[in-house]
């Protein structure tokens, strides 16, 4: 059976993760509060809810314990995200990923066993200016500090060029992973003698000077 999932909390970032696992076909227990946020989701996901999620009875009562994870996305009230995460652990649930609004309040999710912290409106400010400063990156993970993947679109001086012409893990020690060509093919074994066309985009993971350095030639 495929995992389930739940969702507490419906604001912007909640409702945004309910409505995408939703449209992958995963089924999704969505809890909220307020009933106009429940209402709006009930022909989102498999069943939207009522309820307050720092009520432990609650929470029991709706068999969170059996969900494969857990999303906690209540940004402004952080003692009742904190209260959540606890009583979501204390009742055993599997994984815990919890929304933090600023360091201090992801610090304390961690220590009270939450598996994973996101920051999204942090991520996603990082994330533009990536894009603002580097036009040809299309998208990247950040993987460990000072390392990330790349998606770069291959301009002039790549383009006709073959990986071993270019020679790329040798000049900018970074890797070649995948290319994307412009047709929507995608060949993730990419060899010495594949040509790159312009527009191509070059799935690249290495450390972030070097990757910046081989964005500045594409
Ligand atoms: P956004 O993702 O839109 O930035 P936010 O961080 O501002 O959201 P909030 O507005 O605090 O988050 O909360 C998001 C949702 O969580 C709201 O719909 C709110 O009703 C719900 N919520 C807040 N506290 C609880 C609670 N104790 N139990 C259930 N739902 C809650």
């Amino acid at each position: 059976m495929s995992k389930q999932f739940a969702v507490i909390g419906l604001g912007r970032f909640g409702g945004s993760v309910a409505h995408t696992l939703s449209e992958m076909g995963y089924e999704v227990l969505a809890i909220d509060q307020d009933p106009q946020r429940v209402q709006d989701f009930s022909q989102v996901v498999t069943h939207a809810v009522e309820a307050d999620s720092t009520d432990e009875n609650a929470l029991k009562a709706l068999g969170i314990r059996n969900f494969d994870v857990v999303v906690v996305s209540i940004g402004e009230d952080i003692q009742a995200s904190i209260m959540t995460t606890l009583i979501l652990k204390e009742l055993g649930v599997k994984k815990i990923v919890v929304k933090a609004r600023n360091d201090l309040h992801g610090k304390v999710l961690y220590k009270i066993g939450a598996d994973k912290v996101v920051y999204p409106e942090r991520d996603m400010g990082v994330r533009v200016v990536h894009h603002l400063i580097s036009p040809n990156i299309l998208d990247y993970i950040q993987l460990a500090d000072g390392y990330s993947i790349v998606e770069i679109s291959a301009g002039d001086f790549f383009a006709g060029k073959t990986l071993q012409e270019l020679d790329i893990r040798a000049r900018y020690g970074c890797n070649v992973m995948a290319i994307k060509s412009r047709d929507g093919k995608i060949n993730i074994a990419p060899a010495a003698e594949d040509v790159i066309h312009k527009g191509d985009v070059l799935v690249v993971i290495g450390r972030n000077d070097n990757l910046k350095q081989l964005e500045e030639n594409a």
